[in-house]
């Protein structure tokens, strides 16, 4: 099974990824570390204070590392310009409430420039937007608080089962 887990900045993407991979103990893949870690940019942008990611390395990494070896895996990323439909299964995406947002943003100590950026990527809903246009399988949902995160990871492993022999059959 392959899931992406998506969502604007701050929704709780890497959190929740963390916990349902160590609960269905599938690899995590990160791609921010991703893109670090196996130096996949093309170079670093200062002024935006982020790597400029190398799609074409990132795809081909995917395809000799993972596709090949028919691994199940997570992806946690905000944004997926470099996936398409016949690599991921189900897709979700996170939603949360912009004063949610707003806080753990904050927590994050960003600029105000790069907080406004972020919540103006989520009240314009261009991560969903996005979604529908690529993908089948879609499942939004909501992650402002860590009962809805419980419920998240059910709906989710329920889904992921609900796939699983559909594709038996
Ligand atoms: P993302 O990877 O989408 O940017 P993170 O997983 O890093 O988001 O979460 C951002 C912040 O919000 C973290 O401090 C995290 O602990 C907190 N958080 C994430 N999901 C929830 C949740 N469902 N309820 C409460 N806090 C959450
Ligand atoms: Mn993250």
């Amino acid at each position: 099974m392959h899931l992406l887990i998506t969502g604007s900045v701050g929704t709780g993407k890497t959190s929740l990824s963390n916990i349902l991979g160590a609960k269905l103990n599938i690899e995590v893949i990160h791609i921010s570390d991703l893109i670090i870690d196996q130096k996949l940019y093309k170079q670093y942008d200062e002024l935006f204070d982020s790597y400029i990611p190398d799609e074409d390395r990132i795809i081909q990494y995917f395809k000799e590392k993972i596709i090949s070896k028919h691994k199940d895996f997570i992806i946690d990323h905000h944004s997926f310009d470099i996936f398409s439909n016949k690599f991921l299964d189900l897709t979700i995406v996170l939603h949360s409430d912009l004063k949610v947002l707003k806080q753990r943003l904050s927590l994050r100590q960003y600029s105000e420039k790069k907080i406004d950026e972020n919540l103006q990527c989520e009240i314009m809903d261009v991560v969903a937007d996005e979604a529908y246009r690529r993908f089948k399988n879609i499942l939004e949902l909501t992650n402002d608080t860590n009962e809805d995160q419980a419920k998240n990871i059910d709906i989710i492993i329920m889904a992921l089962n609900k796939l699983k022999s559909a594709q038996k059959e």
